[in-house]
């Protein structure tokens, strides 16, 4: 039974996998959590130790999480970028899928935080160059999109 309006995120969406994570019906090796976040081993991970950080309230991706989750989220992300150089990694990748084109395969928030190792031959990023006047043009229609 979904109980949103008296309990809040401690029942959040009955289908949502991660929902379910934050209530203990599926297992997840969890790293840290706090009020607002759980951070948590992706079960497919590009790297081991690679993590998801998700805000316990649910919602669906960065176009409708509350600032306050976001801010949550993305403190807890930097708590695990330190905890993950800690434990031997050279570096890490941190990136955030939204919306279906953009790959995002489970409609919840959530921050990957990727151990990155000297010569382990990732490539995330395709890379391109920009054509004679599309940077400017480019900039300024996201200039004026800022609000
Ligand atoms: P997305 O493509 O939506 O950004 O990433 C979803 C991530 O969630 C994937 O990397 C996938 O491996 C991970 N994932 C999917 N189902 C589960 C699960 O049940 N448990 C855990 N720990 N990770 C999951
Ligand atoms: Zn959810």
């Amino acid at each position: 039974m979904y109980h949103s309006v008296q309990t809040g995120y401690t029942f959040g969406m009955p289908d949502c996998i991660f929902c379910k994570i934050v209530r203990g019906e599926l297992s997840s090796y969890k790293i840290y959590e706090d009020d607002a976040t759980l951070a948590f081993l992706d079960i497919q991970p590009v790297n081991a130790g690679h993590t998801l950080v998700i805000p316990k309230k649910h919602s669906t991706n960065i176009f409708d999480i509350v600032p306050e989750d976001w801010q949550a989220v993305a403190e807890t992300v930097r708590k695990i970028a330190i905890a993950i150089e800690k434990t031997g990694a050279d570096g890490v990748n941190i990136g955030m899928n939204n919306r279906e084109h953009a790959g995002q395969v489970v409609h919840h928030p959530h921050v990957h935080v990727i151990p990155r190792f000297k010569g382990d031959g990732l490539k995330l990023m395709p890379q391109r160059s920009y054509k004679e006047g599309e940077a400017e043009e480019t900039a300024n229609k996201l200039r004026a999109s800022v609000s």
